[in-house]
């Protein structure tokens, strides 16, 4: 193992082992703290998916230095520490104790801020952070419910949260390449900077900086700060030439999908599956709530498909849903579709399926945790930001595609299984 991640939530976790990942690394997501005794397999990268955004800053900071023992103890050389490309924090953090504590632990002196993530239209420039063409305070993060972003100066954001003296590296020394940025990185710490802040406007910046930080113990940023990273290991001779071969080894079993994302997109994907002839079940919360319908039920239509792959879905238009909530209760409702779906795609699992397809970030996260995965190896990309995964550490390997309401094309769970073959 060679790099080890802390991210701050679990899709910006995936999104992160994502693009090491696509650099050429085994990765391997953690779902919390690694147990004791921790080790990393073959993965050269382990990113560790806290839920440390918005909790208390003690608490953070205590979880995230659990997992940088685990990450060391499993041999991590360098670590990164993984937060929202749009800074998400309040004035009290959790990113600048979480940075704090971590650079002092690692006995460092001087590490980076770089939230950059040009490909998202996230940019660094002067050390203001814009989101397409607005300033960060003027974006849609203005009016975010837990975490509002109202200044764009990250050099303000992050001293208010930190203990270090926070400086700042311009794009004018970043475009001049890694070795200039390497002495700009040792003048700022030794003008008594303990952060700094560096400017990045495209991932030809982001790789100039992954250079220049090769030998740093901390590095913080979004995910875009992993691109150059990757390469620093390769240059070393630790890391093979990227594999061209991507796909997984097809995993014996049946394949389901679960989904109980109501976004617009995941609805257009179910319209397509089902016109394509995908046998579908549909859930209604209220058939759940009056005993209409039970998992094993759910379980025995299922397995009656024989060779095609099942879909079973309780999404359904604004109007459905609203229907459901104003009967049920919003929290009601939707407890009652994930148990469900957690408690069929257990009992599909006992019954020797082994390709499960989610869609919805909770439902997801609901599945994952009925199914007890512990880990899982980030494979083949399916549509942007959404791989394969196999899910390790347990009995026998299963392959997991979890996908985020919106992501994902139209014939998403059409095609998705094209990987495994
Ligand atoms: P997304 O990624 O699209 O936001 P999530 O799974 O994160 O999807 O969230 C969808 C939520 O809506 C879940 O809590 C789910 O249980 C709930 N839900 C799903 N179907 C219905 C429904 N028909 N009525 C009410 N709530 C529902």
């Amino acid at each position: 193992m060679l790099l080890g991640a802390i991210a701050d939530d679990l899709t910006g976790a995936t999104d992160l082992a994502l693009t090491l990942s696509r650099e050429g690394m085994r990765t391997v997501q953690v779902v919390g703290v690694p147990p004791e005794g921790f080790t990393a397999g073959d993965a050269e990268a382990v990113v560790v998916a806290l839920k440390s955004r918005t909790i208390a800053p003690q608490e953070a900071v205590s979880l995230s230095l659990a997992a940088l023992e685990r990450l060391r103890a499993a041999g991590a050389r360098q670590i990164v520490f993984k937060y929202c490309s749009t800074f998400d924090s309040t004035e009290k953090g959790n990113i600048g104790p979480v940075t704090d504590a971590l650079a002092d632990t690692l006995g460092t002196q001087i590490t980076i801020v770089c939230p950059s993530f040009p490909a998202n239209g996230r940019t660094v420039y002067h050390g203001h952070l814009f989101v397409g063409d607005d300033l960060l305070s003027e974006s849609p993060m203005k009016d975010h419910p837990l975490t509002p972003m109202r200044d764009s100066s990250l050099l303000r954001l992050m001293q208010a949260q930190s203990h270090r003296r926070v400086g700042l590296i311009r794009r004018e020394i970043v475009a001049a390449g890694p070795q200039e940025v390497h002495a700009a990185l040792e003048d700022a710490r030794l003008a008594g900077n303990g952060i700094v802040v560096i400017d990045a406007i495209c991932d030809e910046d982001l790789r100039t900086i992954g250079a220049a930080v090769a030998d740093l113990p901390l590095v913080t940023g979004g995910s875009g700060i992993a691109l150059g990273l990757p390469a620093n290991f390769r240059r070393q001779g630790l890391l093979a030439p990227p594999a061209t071969a991507k796909a997984f080894g097809a995993l014996a079993g049946r394949a389901v999908v679960l989904s109980g994302s109501c976004s617009k997109m995941t609805r257009e994907q179910i319209r397509t599956a089902v016109h394509a002839g995908m046998p579908a079940l549909k859930i209604d919360p209220l058939q759940l709530a009056g005993g209409d319908l039970t998992p094993q039920a759910a379980v025995e239509w299922a397995i009656a498909t024989k060779d095609a792959i099942p879909l079973l879905y309780s999404s359904a238009d604004p109007a459905e849903v609203q229907k459901a909530q104003n009967a049920l209760g919003r929290e009601r409702a939707g407890a009652l579709v994930e148990a469900f779906l957690a408690e069929v795609a257990t009992a599909l699992r006992a019954q020797g399926f082994s390709r499960f397809l989610v869609a919805g970030g909770e439902t997801s996260g609901a599945v994952v945790e009925a199914l007890r995965v512990p880990a899982l190896f980030i494979g083949p990309e399916i549509d942007p930001g959404v791989p394969w995964t196999l899910g390790i550490g347990m009995d026998q390997p299963i392959a997991l595609a979890l996908k985020s309401g919106n992501f994902g094309g139209a014939d998403f769970f059409l095609k998705a299984w094209d990987l495994l073959k």
